[in-house]
């Protein structure tokens, strides 16, 4: 039986009661601190990720959004299996998979590829295209004769927008737009389960972005993708999420669906989130945006109780006593807030709609 705030609606194509493709129990990755060169001794531990729960059902698109060093990045590792996590519990596909080691590890990576952010950095420029979009074919010994896995390679070439016929032609002839494409193929060559794209625009120009956006969001109708989308902005997972996971220093402050949450942000982390997101029309901001202010504190020593009351508008005495629980506030997403957003704040701030169905605070 799952967690309370893992329980979560079907998705498109998911029978009721069918078990989520992806759930995170508790998870937990400390990097240990240490000192001294040859007794390296152990003084304390990042903790990137401190007890992240949630689950993603099949042919769903979730968002997960924080500033730099929240630890979004961190879980996006631990779910592909890049990293080990220091407790807590990972099932994919219906096999806890938190240990695995081996073939059955080989298995995983098969089934959830990654999409990176630096699509400068993360082709080899000295490898051709073919033969970057054939490397998973390779490692998973898949399609031994050349010409199937050229013929392989030049459809997903197809499915991405890239001509076929640039099979042959090296990283650094393609646009930034263009090798993220290449990116793309590569990862949806072992027609994975589980998609992971971190931060897959952010080093694009801005006029390129919308592109990949629309690729991504047509691959994931067309083949039914799961996708956990990373990102630092929540104005570009607007329109791709069918839920939103709000992260700070290492935990989850905010989740639900993208529609919810951006009506009715209800965490003070969230609405300033959303009131950094410039509008087309600066007045509807109307002067009362609340934008972050103060550096994000370290995660090797995070505050104690709500870790952003350090830096909350609407921090109270209770914040640095008393653990928010994730729990719903009245409008089905789940906040860790003692103090949440009431209608009229939000209102205030100027930001997207405030629906009427969503009671206040
Ligand atoms: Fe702000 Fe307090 Fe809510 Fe934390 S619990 S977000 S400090 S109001």
């Amino acid at each position: 039986m799952s967690d309370p705030e893992l329980q979560i609606a079907p998705g498109p194509g998911e029978r009721a009661g069918e078990e989520p493709l992806v759930e995170a129990r508790d998870l937990v990755k400390h990097f240990p601190i240490t000192r001294g060169v040859f007794l390296q001794r152990k003084v304390g531990a990042v903790k990137a990720v401190d007890g992240v729960s949630f689950a993603v059902r099949r042919g769903e698109t979730l968002g997960i959004v924080g500033e730099t060093g929240c630890g979004k990045s961190t879980t996006a590792r631990l779910v592909m299996r890049l990293l080990e996590s220091t407790s807590g519990q990972l099932t994919f596909d219906g096999q806890d998979i938190t240990k695995v080691k081996g073939a059955p590890l080989k298995a995983i990576r098969r089934d959830v590829q990654m999409i990176f952010q630096d699509p400068y950095s993360s082709l080899n420029p000295r490898k051709t295209i073919g033969s970057i979009i054939s490397e998973p074919f390779a490692i998973h010994g898949l399609l031994t004769e050349k010409d199937e896995r050229r013929k392989a390679v030049q459809e997903l070439m197809e499915t991405v927008g890239l001509n076929p016929e640039h099979y042959n032609r090296y990283p650094h002839e393609f646009s930034g737009g263009q090798r993220q494409r290449i990116g793309v193929a590569r990862a949806l060559a072992l027609k994975p389960k589980l998609l992971i794209a971190d931060e897959p625009v952010s080093a694009l120009d801005v006029s390129i972005q919308a592109q990949v956006l629309n690729l991504l969001r047509d691959l994931q109708r067309k083949f039914g993708l799961t996708l956990i989308f990373i990102a630092h902005d929540l104005s570009v997972v607007r329109h791709m999420c069918d839920r939103v996971a709000v992260m700070y220093l290492g935990r989850i402050v905010e989740i639900g669906s993208g529609d919810a949450l951006y009506a009715f942000p209800r965490h003070p982390y969230t609405g300033a989130l959303l009131s950094a997101v410039p509008v087309a029309d600066p007045s509807r901001h109307g002067g009362k945006r609340r934008l972050l202010t103060g550096d994000v504190p370290s995660p090797a020593n995070p505050p104690k109780a709500c870790r952003f009351h350090t830096r909350c508008p609407k921090a109270q005495d209770l914040c640095s006593i008393e653990d928010p629980p994730l729990e719903d506030k009245g409008t089905g997403v789940l906040t860790a807030c003692h103090f949440p957003l009431t209608r009229e704040e939000v209102a205030e701030m100027g930001l997207a709609t405030v629906t009427q169905s969503t009671p206040a605070g």
